[in-house]
């Protein structure tokens, strides 16, 4: 009988689901073969010693054995299962959601070092971030946007920030942005596309700034509030246009955000 294809790779496991009585299918990131789907077997026994290694959120080594229809995970030893997300839920919902984005925006089999590096650095980042429940949410804001920022420009979306992507001119006076065009639309062109958002000023600057460097280099900005506010809703409207649809980890922030901080920052989700 042929020996199995057997692969190292180091994961991390974006979610997971139940088959059967006693296994799970797993949807893993990894460096080399991007998005790979996985069966862990008969790792909802008590019994199983892979059992704390393949929960969702975990960074992993792996030996896999490649399958038919999906590959199956042989052994799996965790790296980092990111203790200070878990029982938090601030940092829950973001890392659920850092894990939903990669998922919905990669294809199985796809080689993407980078974004891999991107999610584990922002993993790690989230771990670090002091929650005293009120004060830091702004440090949450940025962290989410650089990483929707990196995530977007190594997958192929970034926005149009510096151009209008009408005329192709920088724009002068008081610019748009248009989800569905993706970018900026000067005051001439703006009735050229149907649904645009007025940008401010200080937006423009932060959405930038995101290009140019990541979360330890903008929390050094003196951002206002409503500022960044303003850049969260674009980036999540935009992101909703190009996935045609919500993702349920946004439901959750939302959630989490009205409970812990409503009275003081006024959130509305919007
Ligand atoms: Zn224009």
């Amino acid at each position: 009988m042929p020996q199995a294809h057997l692969y190292r790779s180091e994961a991390v496991i974006l979610k997971q689901m139940s088959l059967g009585e006693a296994d799970r299918i797993l949807t893993l990131f990894t460096p080399l073969y991007g998005k790979v789907r996985a069966v862990a077997k008969g790792v909802r026994k008590p019994t199983s010693r892979m059992s704390g290694s393949v929960e969702p959120l975990t960074r992993a080594n792996m030996l896999l054995s490649k399958g038919k229809d999906l590959d199956v995970v042989s052994q799996a030893e965790p790296i980092d299962v990111y203790m200070a997300v878990r029982g938090d839920l601030e940092k829950t919902s973001t890392s659920f959601y850092m894990a939903e984005l990669i998922d919905a925006f990669t294809i199985e089999q796809s080689e993407n070092r980078s974004l891999y590096r991107h999610l584990v650095n922002s993993l790690e980042t989230l771990c670090d971030l002091k929650n005293d429940g009120l004060g830091n949410i702004r440090e949450f804001i940025l962290l989410r946007a650089s990483y929707e920022s990196g995530l977007l420009n190594m997958t192929g979306y970034r926005p149009q920030i510096h151009r209008c992507i009408e005329c192709g001119l920088v724009p002068q006076g008081s610019v748009s942005f248009s989800a569905s065009g993706g970018g900026l639309i000067c005051q001439r062109c703006r009735n050229k596309q149907t649904v645009t958002r007025p940008l401010s000023v200080g937006a423009l600057k932060m959405l930038n700034l995101l290009e140019e460097g990541g979360f330890a280099f903008l929390k050094k900005q003196p951002f206002q509030e409503d500022i960044s506010l303003e850049v969260e809703s674009l980036l999540r409207q935009y992101i909703w246009y190009l996935l045609e649809r919500n993702l349920k980890s946004t439901s959750f922030m939302d959630s989490v955000r009205r409970g812990v901080s409503m009275d003081r920052f006024e959130y509305t989700g919007q």
